[in-house]
C-alpha cells in the first residue's frame, strides 16, 4: 500500500494512506542502504508480522523533487508570503526566498498579504513593477478582510505547499483561514516528548482543507547562501537569463569587473534586486573562503539531474559506464 509520510518522529514515520494514518518503522534493508527517507516521500508499506500491528516501510517511490532547505520531498508549490506593510517589506528576504525556490527548481508564487494596509495601492504597484517583468505569479490578499483570498486559495488546491515568509507577515492567519473555510482545525503536534527538545523537529505536512496541504517548517528562517559558490548565485536570478547582452566573461560576478555587460546595462536590474544579488554573492564568498582554507572543496552529495536529486556515489565506488569501458584504450596499447 502506498502512502505519503507527513511526519517523522525519532524512528517513527507517520504515513497518510487510504486507510488512514499508519505509524511505521523502516525496514532494515532501507536502513542498511542508508536510504534517506523524508517527510513528503511516497512510500510502500507492508505489514510484516501478523497479529502485531508493526508496519514497515519497504521502499520509497521515486521523488518528484526534494528540497535541500528545509529537507522535504515532493513539494508542488512554493508560496512566498510578504506583508505589504507592518512589517515593512524586506526585499532582501523576499529575494532570498525567491532564490531559494529557484535553487529548488520550484516555481514560486508571490503572495502579498495585508493589502488592507496599503490603502492607496502604492505599495502593490511598487512590487508589481519589480516582480511582474520577471514572470512571477503574484497575489495581493488580505487575510484580515479576506479580499483576494478565494482566488489565491484556488492555486493551492491539489498541492502540497511550502510557505516561506518572515514572522509576522500573516502565514498562520492564512493557514487558519484555509482550515476554517473547511471547518477543519489544524492538528496540533505534541511537540514535547518529556524533555522539550525542539532542535530535532522535522518539518511536517498538514492537511488544512479538502485537497490542500501545507508544510510547517519549524525554525526555518535565517537561511544564508553560505553553501553555494559565488558564481552559482546568478542562476537564481532571472535577470541574468533574460539579459540580451549576456556578460561574456566566464568568471565574472558582475559586481565591479570592468567591461562587464551586465554592469553596462543596469536598467535590466531593479536596485533592490541587484542589492540582494550582491548580498548573496558576499555570503557565498564567505563559503568559498571557508572551503579554500579547509583545503578540500566539499562536493555536494547530491546532484540535480532531469528533475531529480541523485545521490552521488563516491569517486572510488563509482563504476565506469559501459560506454566508457568499451571505448577506453586497452592497457598497453600504443598509438
Ligand atoms: P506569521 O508570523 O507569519 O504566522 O503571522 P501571523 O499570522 O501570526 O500574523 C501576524 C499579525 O498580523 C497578527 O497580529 C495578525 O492578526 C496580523 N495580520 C495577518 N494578516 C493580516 C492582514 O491581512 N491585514 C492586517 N491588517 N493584519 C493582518
Ligand atoms: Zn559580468
Amino acid at each position: 500500500m502506498i502512502g505519503q509520510i507527513f511526519k517523522i518522529h525519532s524512528d517513527f514515520y507517520y504515513v497518510n494512506t487510504e486507510k488512514g494514518i499508519i505509524e511505521c518503522k523502516l525496514r532494515d534493508v532501507l536502513k542498511k542502504a542508508k536510504t534517506e527517507v523524508l517527510v513528503g516521500d511516497f512510500v510502500d508499506i507492508e505489514n510484516f508480522s501478523a497479529g502485531n500491528s508493526l508496519n514497515f516501510i519497504c521502499s520509497v517511490v521515486n521523488r518528484k523533487n526534494s528540497l535541500l532547505r528545509p529537507k522535504v520531498a515532493n513539494i508542488t508549490r512554493c508560496v512566498i508570503v510578504t506583508a505589504l506593510k507592518d512589517p515593512d517589506i524586506s526585499f532582501e528576504q523576499l529575494d532570498r526566498f525567491i532564490a531559494l525556490s529557484e535553487l529548488n527548481k520550484i516555481e514560486p508564487v508571490l503572495c502579498f498579504n495585508k493589502s488592507d494596509l496599503d490603502t492607496d495601492g502604492a505599495l502593490a504597484d511598487y512590487v508589481r513593477k519589480i516582480y511582474s517583468p520577471l514572470g512571477y505569479k503574484m497575489f495581493f490578499i488580505s487575510a484580515l478582510s479576506q479580499k483576494g483570498t478565494k482566488e489565491f486559495f484556488e492555486i493551492l488546491k491539489g498541492n502540497v505547499s511550502l510557505f516561506y515568509g518572515m514572522s509576522g507577515v500573516g502565514k498562520s492567519s492564512i493557514v487558519k483561514l484555509l482550515s476554517d473555510s473547511k471547518n477543519l482545525r489544524i492538528k496540533k503536534v505534541s511537540q514535547k516528548t518529556g524533555k522539550g527538545t525542539h532542535t530535532t523537529r522535522h518539518c511536517e505536512i498538514y492537511s488544512v482543507g479538502e485537497n490542500v496541504s501545507v508544510v510547517d517548517t519549524p525554525g526555518f528562517s535565517n537561511i544564508k547562501f553560505d553553501f553555494l559558490m559565488p558564481k552559482e548565485i546568478e542562476k537564481l536570478f532571472r535577470e541574468f537569463n533574460k539579459e540580451k547582452e549576456v556578460c561574456r566573461f566566464k568568471d565574472c560576478l558582475h559586481i565591479n569587473e570592468p567591461g562587464c555587460k551586465i554592469l553596462e546595462n543596469p536598467e535590466n536590474f531593479s536596485v533592490s534586486r541587484y542589492e540582494s544579488y550582491v548580498k548573496f554573492v558576499e555570503e557565498a564568498k564567505n563559503y568559498k573562503e571557508k572551503v579554500k582554507n579547509s583545503g578540500n572543496k566539499s562536493e555536494s552529495a547530491v546532484k540535480y539531474n532531469r528533475g531529480k536529486n541523485i545521490t552521488k556515489i563516491s569517486e572510488n565506488k563509482r563504476q565506469l559506464s559501459r560506454k566508457v569501458q568499451k571505448q577506453s584504450i586497452p592497457e598497453g596499447y600504443n598509438d
